[in-house]
């Protein structure tokens, strides 16, 4: 068998020990004759990989009592409308910091539904930086000050999120969460699809402080309330069973390698490899995103011809190299480097990287 140095933005890397894991229990869980995917959610059995996907991710992250873990569909999308639409009233508008392609999409959404205010943007630096926390504006009506987290896209990533005072603070941590600690206390909500860094594609998770999801619009359908989802466990209408179970696997992997401040650590470590050698190539890679607001997720540079950096990408596919290809919006390199890309692909692509540039110097 070989496994592919897989540096997907999304869906991604996913640790080969709990597919091997998910591989053992696939045809007979736990001795029930059938796998999880056949049996009913509301069964012993998948309530118990419900309660205790909610209980390590509670244990990982250390997220208070106060705070609701919901396992809900539709992706991170579908949260850019459901939040206005749960927590926009008229005269309290949703605050957005504006970062990038996905910030871009989670304001659009919420346009569609009510008042927006533009908190602070980035824009004028082609999104390559995060902004400070001076440059963040929060009117005192906000219903919520929305971040992205991590920018998927650009390659940029928060070091010190804003503070919010009394307004609630919501991020999208689509594609950083669980890779490094965050007081989950600073936070009114944080959703993330789990594909990136939490499992396969199927499940979003939303941690949300109890008051702000307690008491939904009447108004909205009941799918799009968080209080239906709270209230039920989840467990409203069929949830993506396989893909709970699967996020409860990659927990259980992240609690084996000593939780989330080790995940940092080992992202830190993977990262420096690709960043050190765009830093030494005396400009032959360029990075994308200003050195303060570099992402530890997707590590996003060019070369300083298009020629070279389609040859750079079919070579390394010819070496076992997958999902080098910058996003098609803004084009150039990107490597994915979440929790399960093992340090042992970031070594070879940072070897990659330094034969390429003796070979086109
Ligand atoms: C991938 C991504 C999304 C979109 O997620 P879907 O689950 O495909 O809807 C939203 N925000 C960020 C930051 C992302 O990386």
């Amino acid at each position: 068998m070989t496994r592919a140095f897989n540096f997907n933005a999304g869906p991604a890397a996913i640790p080969l020990e709990v597919l091997q894991q998910a591989q053992e229990q696939f045809v007979d869980y736990h001795g029930a004759g059938m796998s999880i995917m056949e049996m009913s959610h509301r069964s012993a059995l998948y309530e118990q990989v419900n309660n205790e996907a909610q209980s390590l991710l509670r244990e990982l992250y250390g997220v208070p009592d106060n705070y609701r873990i919901l396992f809900l569909q539709g992706g991170a999308s579908t949260q850019f409308a459901m939040i206005p639409l749960n927590l926009v009233r008229p005269g309290r508008p949703g605050a957005y910091v504006k970062t990038g392609a996905w910030a871009d999409k989670a304001i659009k959404e919420a346009k569609l539904v009510g008042e927006t205010v533009i908190a602070a943007s980035t824009e004028s630096d082609k999104y390559m930086r995060m902004p400070t926390a001076e440059e963040i504006v929060i009117p005192d009506n906000a219903a919520y000050l929305h971040v992205t987290s991590n920018e998927t896209i650009g390659g940029t990533q928060f070091f010190d999120f804003p503070q919010a005072g009394n307004v609630p603070l919501i991020a999208d941590m689509s594609s950083d969460i669980l890779s490094r600690p965050v007081d989950v206390s600073k936070f009114g909500l944080i959703y993330a699809g789990a594909q990136k860094n939490l499992g396969p594609s199927g499940v979003t998770v939303v941690i949300a402080r109890d008051d702000l999801i307690a008491e939904s619009p009447t108004t909205i359908p009941t799918m799009f309330r968080y209080s239906t989802h709270a209230s039920n466990n989840s467990l409203y209408n069929t949830p993506p069973s396989f893909a709970v179970y699967m996020v409860s696997l990659v927990l259980n992997w992240i609690k084996g390698k000593g939780g989330i401040a080790q995940m940092d650590q080992f992202n830190r470590d993977k990262t420096k490899l690709i960043y050190d050698k765009i830093d030494q190539s005396s400009g032959f890679y360029i990075g994308c995103a200003q050195p303060q607001s570099r992402s530890l997720m997707n590590i996003t540079f060019r070369i300083h011809s298009e020629e070279l950096e389609k040859q750079f990408i079919k070579e390394s596919e010819k070496e076992g190299f997958v999902g080098l290809k910058g996003h098609r919006d803004v084009g150039g390199l990107r490597a994915s480097t979440y929790n399960a890309v093992p340090l042992e692909s970031c070594q070879a692509l940072a070897q990659f990287m330094a034969d390429f540039q003796k070979r086109n110097g």
